[in-house]
């Protein structure tokens, strides 16, 4: 648990609800996924996933990319057209943004994990549905258990109201240190860098989400 430094940061820890966990481990156990022992062969279970519809309109899934030891881990929505077509996630302008303002704190692309709630592109990049979220859900427990990454950073509304079993809306969530799971990692929620790209003026408030990331992933503790 590293509430105890959040607290010392003067940062205020948001518990994650108690039937929220435990509607996250329900999917998780009814999974082959929570089984797997390396990321190498979850990503090959993922290539071969069809567990939703959106498996027939895919070019390919997108599982993940980066450091497979992160200590920063971030995750949005799903694919859109260019990661559907290269198999990556964030590869089109969000993403060039998203890794702009990384490394603004001195991060680079390989030093974070990439992924999304989920790992094929839903049609005319729709919002994911629930029933595609929920079945997506343990490929992304099980990628988050096997990284164990010191913080999450969650991208956008949608990332972050599934990942927190939350409906309020993204500027609420924002701003806050929350925690995710049984495990309880910190996690972060920000603009989406696609919302940032139309507002600009949302960037200040996304830089001290940022700010907020690299506080926790600096303090030694
Ligand atoms: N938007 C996302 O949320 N994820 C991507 O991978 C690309 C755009």
């Amino acid at each position: 648990m590293r509430h105890e430094y959040l607290a010392a940061l003067g940062i205020p820890v948001w518990v994650q609800r108690a039937d929220a966990t435990d509607a996250a481990e329900a999917v998780t156990d009814d999974s082959e996924a929570s089984s797997i022992s390396s990321l190498d062969d979850l990503a090959a279970q993922v290539s071969a996933c069809t567990r939703c519809a959106l498996h027939s309109s895919r070019t390919q899934t997108v599982f993940g990319v980066g450091s497979n030891d992160a200590d920063l881990l971030i995750i949005g929505e799903a694919p859109g057209a260019d990661e559907d077509r290269q198999g990556e996630p964030f590869v089109g302008r969000a993403g060039q943004l998203l890794i702009a303002m990384l490394s603004a704190v001195r991060l680079a692309r390989a030093d974070v994990y990439i992924a999304n709630i989920l790992k094929c592109r839903p049609p005319n990049n729709r919002d994911p549905k629930p029933a595609e979220a929920e079945a997506c859900t343990p490929y992304l427990e099980r990628q988050i258990a096997l990284i164990e990454p010191r913080v999450i950073l969650a991208v956008g509304r949608i990332a972050a109201q599934w990942l927190l079993q939350s409906d309020r809306p993204i500027g609420r969530l924002r701003g806050t240190v929350h925690s995710y799971g049984t495990a309880g990692i910190p996690l972060v929620a920000s603009y989406h860098p696609a919302y940032l790209l139309r507002s600009p003026l949302a960037k200040a408030k996304a830089w001290e989400d940022l700010v907020l990331v690299s506080q926790i992933l600096n303090d030694p503790s």
